[in-house]
């Protein structure tokens, strides 16, 4: 199978959102390809990658025990109001331990993190090594709704991608592996999300009464996207979009593109890094003996 992260990867500076559907399913195999339904088949290939996610997740922890490496990985997810980045985030943890687990979501700034560097909240929420941290929203907030809600000037928000880029690969050489991943709706699919959420009482907490008022600068959205993605798609980093509009529904099923593909970047990223248990640092043998002679 192609490698998933070449399909969905972000050339620096070629990026136009417009171009991409999001109700495509790049790297899907074919029906003829796994012997069924490609979209019964996702669901299953989910839960087994998922659980590989686990099983790497806790080779990390092992592996990181006692400051022996600095290795952490953060899945970071960005898209517009219902792109679905909390659905995303319960498919492709399920398989992980939540002890190894650190997830963040970003809202609008305190009082005191304004005070400080736009970085400053993004450096504390970093996991510590040997954990996977989640990012819902992320520094990226700066040059997206910052920008386009001009709530710092012009001048301030565009220097933000070069320091976006330098933190980035500076933690990224002091072993963080990012994923970064935006979920690509279109702006019909939001809509009918939207008006499942006033249908639906269960879903009727997630509606915002804001969120009109942001629907209504959907162009000026998908422009700061594009920006941010052309500029800080890098080679340590790069930004990856996954087209998000495409479920399959049923009465006894609901199957996502967009879980397989990032469940897919996360488990390629984690093969890249293949963490292993680290070898016992006393005798195993003498441990063994002695184990067995006590009471
Ligand atoms: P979500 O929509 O991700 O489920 P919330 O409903 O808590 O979570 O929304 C978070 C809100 O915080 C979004 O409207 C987002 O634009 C806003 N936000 C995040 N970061 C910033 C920032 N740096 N400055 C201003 N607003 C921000």
């Amino acid at each position: 199978m192609a490698d998933l992260r070449d399909l969905l990867k972000v050339d620096p500076g070629t990026l136009r959102l417009a171009d991409i559907d999001p109700r495509a399913t790049p790297g899907l195999p074919s029906k003829r390809t796994v012997g069924k339904d490609p979209k019964l088949w996702s669901a299953e290939a989910v839960a087994d990658i998922s659980t590989e996610l686990g099983s790497y997740q806790e080779k990390l922890f092992a592996s990181a025990k006692e400051g022996a490496t600095n290795r952490r990985v953060v899945l970071l997810l960005q898209a517009m109001d219902c792109g679905g980045k909390d659905g995303t985030v319960r498919n492709v943890t399920a398989g992980m331990s939540p002890a190894g687990l650190k997830a963040v979501g970003f809202g609008p700034p305190t009082k005191e993190e304004l005070s400080h560097n736009f970085l400053w909240r993004i450096r504390r929420a970093l996991p510590p090594s040997g954990y996977v941290g989640i990012f819902n929203r992320s520094q990226y907030e700066d040059v997206l709704v910052v920008r386009v809600h001009n709530l710092v000037p012009d001048k301030v928000w565009s220097k933000r991608y070069d320091e976006i880029n330098a933190f980035e690969a500076k933690e990224s050489s002091d072993g963080l592996t990012i994923v970064k991943v935006m979920l690509h709706i279109s702006h019909e699919e939001q809509k009918k999300r939207l008006l499942a959420r006033l249908d639906d009482p269960t879903k009727t907490w997630k509606y915002n009464p804001g969120d009109l008022a942001e629907r209504a600068r959907w162009t000026d959205y998908q422009q700061a996207y594009e920006d941010a993605l052309n500029k800080c798609s890098t080679e340590a980093t790069p930004w990856y979009v996954v087209p998000a509009d495409r479920k399959w529904y049923r009465k006894w099923y609901r199957k996502w593109y967009r879980n397989w593909a990032v469940a897919n970047l996360l488990h390629q990223a984690f093969g890249d890094l293949n963490p292993q248990y680290p070898p016992p640092d006393f005798d195993v043998a003498a441990e063994r003996a002695e184990l067995s002679k006590a009471a």
